[in-house]
């Protein structure tokens, strides 16, 4: 029994090495030169999860000699066994790894030029922003207008600037929201990551990282879910989640990737409008596939648009139910993994 452990360590010390060395390989983009020259603007934001596949040698290497195995994860819900691990959690049982992503943050006129480019923001001639897509084929290169099949939205552009996501007081329900979902799923035994924990403003290729180990985007992706959360404005009430239904054609994404996400968000809207005082709103959908969190993600993503931020009611709702809302999130994200 000890020399067959002793040789699933080394075969897995084996993995661990190559997998240091092994580096994804982007495909490079060769087609759809876009020569227009976009009109600016279009508002938004962004984010998704992809379930991974575990092995069947967990079983063996899990049962005998645990002690011995450096790398031997627990199943205790209680213990955090893998945060130095991440390069052979995809062999092992693990706990799944949910992003939470609380949307905008401080607006762009309170951040100095270092804070921007601190957050991951791009100044060019069009001022500071981000571009909106990779290339076609990518998932770290952005496509700078080109290269993207012109899948910008509807007359807009590549380039999103830093102002369309300014919203005044819509960061602070959000981060409230997601402090208390994040508490619910560790509750629940899966790890959370953050991709912002106070005011700053990261640019949603910033936010992204927090999919990667270390925050390495030329690593596997290794969180399971990209969970956006925002407020909605601008006239209506109730909440609902943003349908994929675009292209979508970053390096690494499953075939399933845009239905995956919609499965995500209906999870987690359908558990909202059931716990809370929140209704649907539109029939709990709303139509924006071009988000830059869609067109990135290299995971699963859902986007929630959890009530009106700007409406007396809804606000009085997101106010006194902050804690149901969150304990909703986390209840389906847990239905969409084990319902
Ligand atoms: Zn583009």
């Amino acid at each position: 029994m000890f020399i067959a452990a002793a040789m699933v360590l080394t075969t897995l010390l084996g993995m661990v090495t190559a997998n240091i060395f092994t580096r994804s390989t982007e495909v490079a983009d060769t087609e759809t030169v876009l020569t227009a020259i976009e009109p600016e603007s279009q508002p938004d934001s962004s984010m998704r999860a992809a379930a991974s596949e575990e092995s069947q040698i967990e079983e063996i290497i899990l049962k005998p000699n645990v002690k011995e195995q450096k790398y031997a994860p627990t199943n205790n819900p209680n213990d955090t066994p893998y945060s130095n691990q991440t390069n052979i959690q995809s062999t092992q049982t693990r706990r799944k790894i949910i992003v939470l992503d609380p949307g905008h943050g401080m607006t762009s006129d309170e951040m100095s030029d270092e804070e921007k480019e601190n957050q991951g923001w791009t100044y060019t001639d069009k001022g500071w922003g981000e571009w909106r897509h990779w290339k076609t084929g990518s998932r770290t290169e952005d496509c700078e207008g080109y290269g993207c099949s012109g899948r910008a939205p509807e007359n807009g552009s590549c380039w999103y600037p830093i102002a369309n996501g300014d919203r005044d007081g819509e960061g602070d329900i959000n981060l409230r929201n997601v402090m208390y979902a994040k508490q619910y799923l560790e509750e629940m035994g899966y790890d959370v990551r953050l991709t912002r924990d106070n005011n700053s403003n990261p640019s949603m290729t910033k936010r992204l990282k927090s999919c990667y180990p270390n925050g390495d985007k030329y690593e596997e992706p290794d969180a399971d879910a990209f969970v956006c959360i925002h407020s909605n404005a601008g006239g209506g009430r109730g909440s609902a989640y943003i349908e994929m239904s675009g292209v979508y054609d970053q390096y690494g994404i499953s075939a399933s990737y845009a239905d995956d996400g919609n499965r995500l968000g209906r999870c987690i809207n359908s558990a909202i409008v059931e716990n809370t005082s929140l209704g649907e709103y539109s029939g709990g959908t709303i139509e924006l596939p071009e988000l830059i969190l869609f067109c990135k993600s290299p995971i699963t993503i859902a986007y929630l648009e959890i009530g009106f931020f700007d409406n007396d009611s809804d606000m009085a709702i997101l106010d006194s139910e902050a804690e149901a809302i969150g304990r909703s999130i986390a209840e389906g994200i847990d239905a969409y993994f084990n319902g």
